[in-house]
């Protein structure tokens, strides 16, 4: 089967709902297939919107989820049919997440999507600050 031209058959991307999502932090996207539905994250999105890799990615990855969703060997294929091997995540690319503890004293970082109560470190027990909006790569 021809998974690819499956994907950019003007019948199946008809009903194709792209939604932009800033709850959806720690990951660039996901994909409904039955729902006919993607979701980007938004703070992803902005934040590598100058590395057209880190776009191409997971725009490719996201609609090959359409025809295929397991991670799988004819899902990597229909990725590269669609202009973009997958198997391995380009240069620079970055994550967003909502917040981000870093300790004091050691420097020990942890990424959150939603506020962290535990101000102390997990490496060392020492007190950590809590940042907004912080991106890991
Ligand atoms: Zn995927
Ligand atoms: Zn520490």
């Amino acid at each position: 089967m021809d998974y690819a031209s499956k994907v950019i058959d003007k019948e199946e991307c008809k009903n194709l709902k792209v939604v932009f999502s800033n709850k959806l932090n720690g990951v660039n996207g996901t994909c409904y297939p039955f729902l006919r539905t993607i979701i980007y994250c938004d703070g992803y999105m902005r934040l590598n919107r100058n590395n057209i890799d880190a776009i191409t990615y997971t725009v490719v990855e996201e609609c090959a989820h359409l025809v295929r969703l397991p991670h799988d060997e004819i899902f990597y294929k229909v990725c590269c049919d669609l202009g973009c091997d997958v198997s391995s995540p380009p240069k620079g690319i970055k994550y967003y997440w909502k917040y981000f503890k870093q300790c004091k004293k050691c420097g020990n970082e942890k990424y959150y999507n939603r506020k962290p109560h535990n101000k102390l470190c997990k490496k060392c027990g020492s007190e950590s600050t809590i940042f907004f909006g912080k991106v890991n790569e």
